[in-house]
């Protein structure tokens, strides 16, 4: 036994559990930031170790699943990896985990922040600068709009909504010469609204930060993920667990 395994319960780093959820729809993990959790951070679910990632990745290997892209069909057991905001930490520490599984990803981007820092949460973190979405794009991954400035939808006028959710589309596709066609709301917040407008907007696909696994009749622009924290099995267990005894679980 592992010195990691006697501190942690097993189901930490168990994937067995939820091989029938993840069967029932199109599974898609969502990572934030790589890399250790500051002390002081009030968020440290929101990191996940390089180490943990790359078992998680493998784990899923091994069970059959195949790291997919959104808005692609097919047969067989299918899974999403998304990165949000487009941390540099998520770039420098997840491109080796990523290959080394054969792993293709998407990152998405605020396209008003390309080579800056995050403003919209408290630990300030780097975010991929031009060069290394290049090289991101050049290992075979891809790129989606989280809109210009991360701002939430739902509290911005129409005009504005149509400014994040267009301008960064072509600002992205610009940058890096390609297609962009998936979207991320910022926090996940999401309104009638924006959904229409990034319909309208040419999008195949949006995800929302919604628990779930999305089954074939999901609606594109409202996809369900699941938050991956370094703890993912954990807290999966943990929000199934939850679901069952209130005799809510909605998948
Ligand atoms: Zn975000």
């Amino acid at each position: 036994m592992s010195r990691m395994s006697k501190r942690v319960p097993d189901h930490y780093f168990r994937l067995s559990s939820f091989v029938s959820l993840f069967d029932s729809g199109l599974p898609i993990l969502v990572y934030h930031k790589l890399g250790k959790a500051p002390l002081f951070s009030r968020r440290k679910g929101l990191f996940a170790s390089r180490s943990l990632i790359a078992r998680q990745l493998a784990e899923l290997k091994d069970a059959g699943f195949e790291f997919g892209a959104l808005g692609a069909s097919g047969m067989g057991r299918k899974i999403v990896i998304t990165f949000d905001d487009g941390y540099a930490s998520s770039f420098e520490q997840a491109m080796n985990v990523l290959s080394d599984c054969g792993c293709k990803a998407i990152q998405f981007l605020v396209s008003g922040r390309i080579g800056q820092a995050n403003n919209w949460d408290e630990t300030k973190e780097r975010l991929m600068d031009k060069l290394q979405g290049t090289d991101w794009l050049a290992a075979g991954h891809s790129i989606g709009s989280h809109t210009v400035t991360h701002a939430d939808l739902t509290r911005l006028s129409e005009r504005e909504v149509r400014e994040e959710i267009v301008a960064s589309r072509k600002s992205l596709e610009d940058t890096f010469g390609v297609a962009v066609n998936h979207f991320a709301y910022p926090y996940g917040y999401h309104d009638e609204r924006a959904t229409a407008i990034v319909q309208e907007a040419g999008y195949a696909t949006a995800v929302t930060t919604e628990f779930g696994v999305n089954p074939v009749a999901t609606n594109q622009w409202k996809l369900r993920r699941i938050l991956a924290y370094g703890s993912l099995w954990d807290r999966l267990n943990r929000k199934l667990n939850a679901a069952l005894s209130k005799g809510r679980l909605r998948i």
